[in-house]
């Protein structure tokens, strides 16, 4: 990254908690870019690259990439230009190590994180949530059966594609598996970014736009 005080922004919460839909709305509010190592990867994936085919199978089966495949590829996007706008991380760091690798990646170009916020969630929600959701192919908007339906059946609003995706591992069997890997791996980062003194919490059980306004409040806060 090249600016020194762009912001950076870390959504935490386990899977289903709502990062990627949150943090596409703080993109376009604040003007950051998102970065989802889950996208990242899914990308390599499809283009077969070689960390795309160490990583396959693990994701299937709803575990943890290696850190170092995963810091590797989140090093490399954070070196592209749109990134100096600042960015919102969504979905990494999910363990300990990859947490301290952040901090020296953003220590050398003299950035610190803002703010880490963590999406509070109950787990007996996620499997709900996980399994009714979809993303458009064409804009990447995302969707769910019940909670934030297309307003035409199988057309996005924001683009019109009719090219909608639902993620190989968003079924129950590996939901159960990510969310393992969440508390035990994941959920200690709470501490790590409390001690910090970056920690915000947010009750993530309500309504989308409730929460959005939650998020607005300490991200504007946080990067003031
Ligand atoms: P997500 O899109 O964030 O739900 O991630 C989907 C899957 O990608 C996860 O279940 C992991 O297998 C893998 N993944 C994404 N981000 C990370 C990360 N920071 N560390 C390890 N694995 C990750």
């Amino acid at each position: 990254m090249t600016a020194t005080t762009a912001p950076v922004l870390i959504l935490l919460g386990p899977p289903g908690a709502g990062k990627g839909t949150q943090a596409r709305m703080l993109e376009e509010s604040f003007g950051l870019v998102q970065l989802s190592t889950g996208d990242l990867l899914r990308a390599a994936v499809a283009a077969g690259t070689e960390a795309g085919k160490a990583a396959k199978t693990v994701m299937e089966a709803g575990d943890l990439v290696s850190d170092e495949i995963v810091i590797n590829i989140l090093g490399d996007r954070l070196k592209d230009a749109d990134c100096a706008k600042g960015v919102i991380l969504d979905g990494f760091p999910r363990t300990t190590v990859q947490a301290e690798a952040l901090d020296v990646l953003l220590g050398e170009s003299g950035q610190k994180i803002n703010a880490a916020i963590s999406l509070e969630v109950e787990d007996r929600e996620m499997v709900t949530r996980i399994s009714g959701r979809f993303t458009c192919g064409g804009c990447g908007e995302g969707y769910h059966d019940t909670f934030k339906p297309t307003a035409k059946d199988g057309t996005c609003d924001k683009c019109s594609s009719t090219d909608m995706k639902r993620r190989a591992d968003d079924n129950a069997e590996t939901v159960a598996s990510r969310l393992e890997a969440y508390h035990a791996q994941t959920a200690p980062l709470i501490d790590y970014y409390q001690t910090q003194g970056a920690l915000q919490q947010i009750d993530a059980m309500g309504e989308i736009n409730a929460i959005a306004e939650g998020l607005n409040a300490i991200v504007t806060k946080a990067v003031a």
